[in-house]
């Protein structure tokens, strides 16, 4: 599939003069709240209001969504609210029943978009239709995959499609729910710059507090819109208490967040942006070049190691390494969780040199 402008042609039609914003609860829990909520959210940036039907638990025996009555209530905020609706399908039976009662946008959750089973059975129950799609990432930080499932549902003659960005599990703990690992989200940008991107930041956070700074971030590498999982009574939700804000606070949000543009015309602008990036750039190339130097030396070590028969790996060495950077870091304001994400690739770099040359 190669990149085509009419992929955007939903998007550009709403003509918003802010990001695109879908807020919702993460589940339809009952009748009351699923139109309280809603209500509430009447009167804001909200374009499309989301609630969770059937919903994908990681372990049974959680609250697992109303089913398809709730997509009566869906149809209820439409009539008393005006909001257009969407929920996420995981399967043909739910694309049959969302269309049926006329839900304007589906997604396809994480769980879904690691299957290319479910992504064509879905993509085949879609055909041809109307409506918006948006696909969410992978679980795992799967590009390929994630484009597959966009190109599946292209060939079904879908052609209002858009992605999320939900973030990536990892067995790592971090401060997030799902790491961003923003570059992907970049790399998928580059590869359909014209397909709409919009970011979850309830999913990557997991944590209320986190959502403004992850949307901003989102806003700042061009997305096109937020996905932000709102709850009149976030601590009583059935599912994602933790991560869900209220209305108030989604306005509030909605209205600190900074919307800048993609490019400024302004002379002296550019003239700024030219020489920084000029700086930039001669440090980018600064740095691959000390990582080559490191490497040499990595394979003169290598072929130490093998003349006196020594292994690879030298844990105490390395554990040395990792705390004197994540000093040196500090200082020069690195996060640690940088340094050692980048020392980490580092290592694993100098032990592929490192096993070549005892290998040879
Ligand atoms: C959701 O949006 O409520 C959801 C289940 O998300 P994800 O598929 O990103 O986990
Ligand atoms: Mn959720």
């Amino acid at each position: 599939m190669e990149n085509k402008k009419e992929l955007r042609t939903w998007l550009d039609d709403i003509n918003l003069a802010h990001p695109l914003v879908i807020a919702g609860p993460c589940s339809a829990e009952t009748e009351e709240q699923v139109l309280k909520i809603a209500h509430e959210l009447k009167d804001s940036d909200v374009n499309y209001y989301r609630a969770g039907i059937w919903k994908p638990r990681t372990r049974p025996g959680n609250f697992e969504g109303v089913g398809a009555l709730g997509l009566k209530w869906l149809q209820k905020v439409k009539e008393e609210t005006g909001m257009k609706t969407c929920t996420e399908v995981a399967n043909a039976a739910h694309v049959k029943l969302a269309l049926e009662h006329d839900i304007d946008l589906l997604w396809i959750g994480a769980r879904s978009t690691v299957s290319p089973f479910i992504m064509q059975e879905i993509a085949d129950a879609l055909n041809g239709t109307d409506k918006i799609v948006l696909v969410k990432n992978p679980v795992n930080p799967d590009l390929a995959l994630w484009l597959g499932g966009i190109e599946r549902l292209y060939t079904a003659n879908i052609k209002n499609l858009g992605a999320i960005h939900r973030g990536f599990s990892t067995y790592e703990k971090t401060k997030y729910r799902n790491i961003p690992e923003w570059q992907l989200a970049i790399e998928f940008q580059n590869k359909f710059p014209d397909l709409p991107l919009i970011c979850d930041p309830s999913h990557i956070t997991g944590n209320r507090k986190m959502i403004f700074d992850v949307s901003q971030t989102a806003l700042d590498l061009n997305f096109d819109g937020l996905m932000i999982e709102t709850h009149t009574d976030p601590d009583n939700a059935w599912s994602d208490a933790a991560q869900q804000v209220t209305p108030n606070t989604l306005k509030q949000i909605m209205s600190d967040l900074t919307i800048r543009k993609e490019t400024n015309t302004d002379a002296s602008y550019k003239d700024s942006l030219e020489s920084l990036r000029a700086q930039i750039n001669v440090a980018d190339n600064q740095l691959v070049d000390l990582l080559g130097k490191r490497m040499t030396i990595s394979r003169e070590i290598g072929q130490l190691k093998k003349e006196k028969n020594v292994a690879v790996l030298q844990s105490k060495r390395w554990n040395e390494i990792l705390g004197n950077m994540i000093l040196e870091g500090e200082e020069k304001n690195l996060s640690e969780e940088f340094i050692l994400r980048m020392f980490k690739a580092i290592h694993q770099e100098s032990i592929n040199h490192q096993e070549k040359v005892i290998k040879n």
